[in-house]
């Protein structure tokens, strides 16, 4: 089937439409956002014609988009490809658009009654796709006309989606196999998001393996009487998972959103072994019913509060329901984790030891890793991209079957035995591989490989992205030193890859900037850099300096100074383009 995504238009000008509607933009692609009819009385501040304007709601969700922080808009620029509307006067132009992205309220009705409305004026290439988190795409497909259907399907973005990388894809048994491809490659090259394909159950992928992982943890916390820091310390950065761990994560995304994600699975899952758990713990309900939703409503399970001037942030006590000081929480096998760089290697120590630290790791470690198993052909077909959705979306620097292999499957599967637990087919099966485990990486040419029932598959890198080790092991590397390689990645584009620690700028990446310059100059059409590590760079090497400066070595900190200057002017000044791809950490000399 023939697909092309000249213009857009996104339905709904909530949180998720009004960003979606900018991520668009961003990525040159012109687009309508239409909302519903504002009641009789509203008016708008900013306001064309306000009161009584009619596009108000389109309105005041681009307003929002365009103060949002972080900024859902790559440059003011983007505004302008944004059209707003509403959904009486302005049904008419829906008939230019090649792709309608409805991202309205999570109900059923209020989303079939959208589509039977707008079908009659859509051209007939047009696809159109729904940001559901977690409603049936086949129920919602029922509400197409037959010959619409094929080109039907769920497009599942991450909020903030110019951030989070994860695009979960979901046909429903009707969806053409073009235009589904067609989709994963606009999401993958034109709007930069990792794509997955989900499986039509409630929540997806993502949300199904995430919404356990935090009821779990929450059923452990209460039952086992931790508090809310000492959880956030066990499952934040200890165990490879963001900064805001699991309750201040809560927090940042709302309450009640999260509840909502967790019902929808509780009353859509039926059959699943764990439905109980998706339940909300009373103490969550009460909060959802007092309005203590987290962040945007000034409290959750913490509350930030002006005490003399300053901020401070207190904690919910779990036992009184009120907020009180916040209490550092005090593990010594987590300090002595920190110092184990390897995420999986501080996981498997954290987890086989012996401390009330690792009695609930343990705890929820196996259970997520257990229940992500048995999804495996529920939710989607392969262990990839569960991995991958989770990742992607939550933040998790290793999915649960790159965990199950860290940990060892044998460990983990022996010691559910010992306490009486099933264990997984799958991962019966993967104890009968010749590595026992799921994934094998060829270390020579850094390839990854599935092992399926005795075979392996090659785990592709996703399309649109190139993996520089990889190319790095294939051939592609042209120079190296210590801080630095320059890597042919195809194209006629040369790469400058920082590797330094924290990839800190010293004298092996200027040089090598010197070096990449000239190689560009005379075999390459353009430089990009760019590393996969974790932070772009924090800038220039400080603590060279500081040895410097305290041997009051002026002249050799002149130098370095005026190197670094050089070494910048060059990229400046050469004819070929040099294109920078920041991300993460990119401070100071970095910047
Ligand atoms: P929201 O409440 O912020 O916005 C919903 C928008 O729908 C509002 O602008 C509202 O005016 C409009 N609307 C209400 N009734 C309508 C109707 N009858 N017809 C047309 N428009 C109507 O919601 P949101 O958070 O942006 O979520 C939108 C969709 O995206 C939902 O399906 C949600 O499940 C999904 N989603 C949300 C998130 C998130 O984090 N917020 C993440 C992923 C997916």
């Amino acid at each position: 089937m023939e697909v092309s995504i000249e213009r857009a238009a996104v339905i709904g000008a909530g949180v998720m439409g009004a960003a979606l509607a900018a991520h668009l933009a961003n990525a040159g692609v012109p687009a309508l956002l239409l909302d519903i009819l504002p009641p009789e009385d509203a008016g708008v501040e900013g306001d064309p014609a306000s009161p009584g304007y009619r596009n108000t709601f389109a309105a005041r969700g681009l307003e929002n988009a365009v103060r949002s922080r972080p900024a859902a808009f790559f440059s003011k620029a983007g505004v302008r490809r944004i059209t707003v509307g509403n959904l009486e006067d302005d049904l008419d132009q829906l008939g230019d658009v090649d792709w309608v992205l409805e991202a309205v309220v999570e109900r059923l009705d209020v989303k079939k009654a959208l589509f039977e409305k707008i079908a009659p004026y859509l051209k007939d290439t047009a696809i159109v796709t729904t940001n559901t988190s977690g409603l049936s795409i086949e129920e919602m497909a029922g509400a197409l006309p037959d010959s619409r259907r094929p080109r039907f399907l769920g497009t599942h973005f991450f909020n903030p989606p110019r951030y989070l990388r994860l695009l979960e894809l979901v046909p429903h048994s009707g969806t053409d196999a073009g235009v589904f491809a067609a989709m994963e490659s606009f999401g993958e090259e034109i709007m930069g998001k990792g794509v997955v394909t989900a499986k039509d159950t409630p929540g997806f992928i993502a949300n199904r393996i995430g919404c356990h992982w935090m009821m779990v943890v929450m059923r452990a916390m209460l039952e086992d009487g931790f508090t809310i820091e000492e959880v956030d310390a066990l499952t934040g950065p200890a165990i490879g998972r963001p900064k805001s761990a699991t309750l201040r994560t809560a927090d940042l995304v709302g309450i009640d959103v999260f509840v909502h994600a967790s019902n929808t699975i509780y009353e859509r899952a039926t059959g699943d072994e764990d439905l109980a758990l998706f339940k909300p713990p009373d103490i969550v309900e009460r909060m959802v019913a007092d309005g203590r939703l987290g962040g945007k409503t000034g409290g959750g399970f913490y509350k930030k509060i002006k005490k003399d001037g300053r901020s401070e942030i207190l904690t919910l006590d779990l036992d009184t329901y009120e907020y009180r000081e916040k209490q550092r929480a005090k593990f010594p096998s987590i300090d002595m984790a920190k110092t184990v760089e390897d995420v999986g290697e501080r996981t498997k120590q954290l987890v086989k030891g012996k401390d009330r630290a690792a009695q609930f790791l343990w705890r929820v470690t196996s259970e997520m890793l257990v229940y992500s198993a048995n999804r495996l052909g529920e939710i989607a077909d392969d262990i990839v991209a569960i991995d991958r959705a989770i990742k992607w979306g939550y933040g998790w620097e290793l999915g649960p079957f790159e965990t199950w292999d860290a940990l060892g499957v044998e460990y983990v599967a022996g010691r559910l035995e010992e306490e009486g637990r099933e264990v997984p087919d799958i991962v019966k099966n993967a104890l009968e591989t010749p590595e026992r485990s799921f994934y094998t990486r060829d270390e020579r040419y850094h390839r990854f490989y599935v092992n399926t029932g005795g075979s392996r598959t090659e785990v592709g890198v996703p399309p649109a992205t190139i993996d520089l080790e990889q190319v790095k092991a294939t051939g592609g590397l042209v120079k190296k030193n210590a801080s630095a390689s320059l890597v042919d990645i195809g194209l006629g584009i040369l790469c400058l890859e920082f590797h330094s620690k924290m990839n800190a700028i010293g004298p092996d990446i200027i040089s090598m900037i010197h070096t990449a310059v000239r190689e560009t100059e005379q075999n390459y059409a353009g430089l990009v850099i760019g590393n996969q590590g974790k932070n772009f760079s924090v800038g220039a090497n400080i603590m060279l300096l500081l040895l410097e400066a305290q041997e009051m070595n002026w002249e050799e900190i002149d130098l370095m100074v005026r190197g670094f200057q050089r070494a910048t002017l060059a990229m400046k000044y050469r004819r070929r383009p040099v294109v920078a791809a920041p991300f993460g950490m990119t401070l100071a000399g970095g910047c």
